[in-house]
């Protein structure tokens, strides 16, 4: 479990919570909003450790053990950290604090109403957050420093959860913490957002990410290509590089770059491709949550994430000819790996065929989460590419 001040690349947060709870008047509710996979989790569970630790430390932040962190904080801002070797500490390490409370819509598959397990996962629904986080919040922590719940995917809440959890934000029974985790504050009830501290991460730098990639076993090709495709998402390029994607990517960008106006020559290898993915979700889903993912939300999700390495080759054509920068902080092409084909592919389309095929995978996309069948979407994206292909210059 990383300590607080071992979490790379979010400064400016760590900081803002190392003032949030060195203030007399620490807040009792959190939002933590930013991308998937930079840290929120982590940094959730490190300040629930701190919380929780009988005997937290404080030192200078110019006498750290981790020189040059937090200069965002004066050098001698007493900084907090949990001690590490305390019984709390010990059972936070192992996973097993009776006072540290996951919260996630899977739960639902735990509740003790039959018709609750059986409904599909799409939301956070009101009997999992009353069941999860209000009534345990009521109950006295096993242990004496309190309660922390952290609640992920917060902005999947319905309104009615999060209007059934509004007292217990406003005013927590005494030593109860409550952090939300959400990618987007926008799409809460602003009743609820205003009764948390909100705390911003950003995307990770993508060469940090790089370097985990690598020091994890990535040859360099393909570290490069994931840093850069996640936009400096550690958790998600993880994630996608162990589904076996990047073979994938590395013959379809090869095959779009050198395509004819054959749909069957994309056609049938991206469908096999999608159905490879939809298992491998499924197995992963299985194995980190031990819940059953259903085989549609799996389509789905591979479907999603094919359409979007397809999109990826086709705007990095579009930057190579309009000498575009990528987004603030970001490699303007994310396909280094393969450049030779991006090189084929802009020489292929004119800006404007390629920003009308972009327009068009990005309605495919969205199709797919309005319940229209993948496989039609698939069909018509297999046209889209191949007629464009057609057109070429
Ligand atoms: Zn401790």
């Amino acid at each position: 479990l990383p300590d607080l001040l071992d979490i790379i690349g979010q400064g400016r947060a760590i900081a803002q919570l190392q003032q949030a709870i060195a203030s007399s008047r620490m807040p009792h509710a959190f939002l933590f909003t930013g991308p998937d996979g930079v840290g929120r989790q982590s940094t959730a569970t490190a300040l629930a450790k701190i919380l929780l630790c009988c005997q937290p430390t404080i030192t200078n932040r110019s006498q750290l053990r981790q020189a040059g962190r937090l200069t965002e904080l004066a050098e001698d801002f007493p900084v907090k950290q949990a001690c590490g070797v305390c019984p709390d500490c010990k059972m936070m390490d192992t996973a097993g604090h009776p006072d540290f409370n996951l919260v996630h819509k899977e739960l639902a598959r735990y509740h003790e109403d039959a018709s609750v397990r059986g409904r599909v996962m799409q939301e956070l629904g009101i009997d999992v957050i009353d069941s999860f986080l209000i009534t345990p919040a009521g109950r006295s922590p096993a242990r004496q420093r309190g309660k922390v719940f952290v609640v992920r995917e917060a902005d999947l809440m319905s309104d009615a959860a999060q209007n059934s959890l509004l007292k217990t934000l406003e005013e927590p029974p005494p030593g109860v913490v409550i952090i939300l985790l959400a990618e987007q504050a926008q799409q809460m009830l602003a009743t609820t957002v205003s009764r948390c501290r909100r705390v911003e991460f950003g995307p990770l730098p993508v060469a940090f990410v790089k370097d985990r990639l690598v020091s994890s076993g990535q040859a360099a090709g393909e570290a490069d290509f994931w840093a850069a495709f996640t936009a400096g998402s550690l958790g998600r390029a993880l994630q996608l590089s162990q589904q076996g994607m990047y073979e994938i990517k590395r013959d379809m960008v090869l095959r779009l770059a050198g395509m004819g106006g054959d749909s069957a020559e994309l056609g049938e290898p991206l469908a096999k491709a999608m159905d490879k993915l939809a298992d491998s979700a499924l197995r992963s889903a299985k194995q980190t949550s031990g819940v059953e993912m259903s085989k549609n939300l799996a389509s789905r999700q591979a479907a999603g994430a094919m359409i979007e390495l397809i999109a990826s080759a086709y705007l990095d054509a579009l930057h190579l000819r309009t000498g575009l920068a990528g987004p603030i902080g970001q490699p303007a092409v994310v396909n280094v790996d393969q450049m030779q084909e991006i090189q084929t592919l802009s020489q292929k389309f004119t800006n404007r065929q390629l920003a009308e095929i972009i327009e068009q995978l990005s309605q495919y996309e969205q199709l797919l989460w309005r319940n229209v069948n993948p496989k039609i979407v698939w069909d018509n994206l297999v046209i889209t590419c191949s007629t464009a292909a057609e057109l070429r210059i």
